[in-house]
């Protein structure tokens, strides 16, 4: 049973899944690079790491969220990297949103050190995340992820297994052109109604209860509507995830007609600065387009 973790990545995701781990008694060693975003860490008596490679030295499971490639690139393949720390028999998570290429250069990496490695993004937010209710995916070899499985459900509601490493990167990618979709849907409709004299507070009754309704549509809708903006999911965070569906769409010939418009839309929203915004602010660029501002009155 595993007992000893380190979390490397304390931002929104990871603050919340590192949270948890301790609040379920492991023993748990911290990093993150500003170091303030360890503090609350501390105070609770978590060890505090100064660099990834030490952070991770008595670990039996290395568990980390990173913005995006590079920032992967440079916590695990960099000079003071995860890689230059960890040993044969450790087990190494990346919960990340990144191509699936670049979870297979990490399984070969760690693979060269005798040390297992999953791919695990993770579906949900902010909320499901400081609250334990991710949707968690994982891919690797079976029985180092049965082994893991216990603490991914002390982080998460489901765990789908996905079979080979890279597989869960995949579908994660698979999952959020759906959310990207979703979002333009939901923002061109808003504008539409908006520009159509619709009554949008019932607007958005029907969207809860129709045969098209998600849970995606009905919180992001009645936060646009209040203008709420408050970043779960960040605006450029989407944009990197577009940028990584495209690359991984054309890699696989897969079309993506639809994807290239809300990317298009996305680099408009953070060319108006709204980037560190929420996700949903990418209505703000349909809005300036439309000469409306969608608020409920
Ligand atoms: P976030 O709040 O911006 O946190 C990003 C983390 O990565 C921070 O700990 C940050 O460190 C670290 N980081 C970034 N660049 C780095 C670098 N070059 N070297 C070292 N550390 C670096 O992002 P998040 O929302 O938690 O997202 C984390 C991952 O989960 C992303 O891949 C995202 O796509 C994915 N995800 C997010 C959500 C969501 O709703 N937010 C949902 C599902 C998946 P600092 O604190 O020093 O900046």
């Amino acid at each position: 049973m595993i007992k000893t973790i380190t979390y490397l990545g304390l931002g929104t995701m990871g603050g919340g899944m590192a949270s948890n781990l301790l609040k379920a008694g492991y023993e748990l060693t911290v990093w993150n690079r500003s170091v303030e975003k360890c503090e609350r860490f501390a105070r609770k008596g978590a060890p505090v790491a100064d660099i990834p490679a030490d952070a991770v030295r008595n670990a039996e499971l290395v568990m980390y969220s990173l913005s995006n490639d590079q920032a992967v690139e440079e916590v695990v393949f960099g000079e003071k990297g995860i890689l230059s720390g960890i040993k044969e028999g450790q087990i190494a998570m990346d919960m990340s949103t990144v191509l699936p290429a670049t979870s297979l250069r990490e399984e070969e990496a760690y693979a060269k050190r005798g040390v297992d490695f999953l791919d695990a993004p993770v579906f949900g937010s902010k909320n499901e995340s400081a609250n334990a209710k991710l949707w968690i995916l994982a891919a690797g070899n079976k029985a180092i992820f049965e082994k893991v499985k216990p603490v991914l459900e002390h982080l998460g509601q489901t765990v789908h297994y996905f079979g080979k490493n890279g597989n869960a990167a995949a579908m994660k990618l698979v999952g959020n052109l759906i959310v990207a979709l979703e979002l333009e849907a939901l923002s061109e409709g808003l504008v539409l109604a908006q520009k159509a004299g619709l009554d949008l507070n019932t607007v958005m009754e029907v969207v809860k209860v129709a045969d098209f309704r998600s849970p995606l549509l009905v919180s992001n809708g009645q936060n646009i509507l209040k203008r709420n903006f408050f970043t779960s999911f960040a605006l450029k965070l989407m944009l990197k995830d577009a940028g990584l569906i495209k690359k991984f769409g054309e890699s696989l010939r897969s079309p993506i007609p639809a994807l290239r418009v809300v990317k298009k839309n996305l680099e408009s929203a953070v060319a108006l600065g709204f980037g560190d915004e929420n996700a949903s602010a990418l209505i703000k660029a349909l809005e300036k387009e439309a000469g409306v501002e969608v608020k409920a009155r």
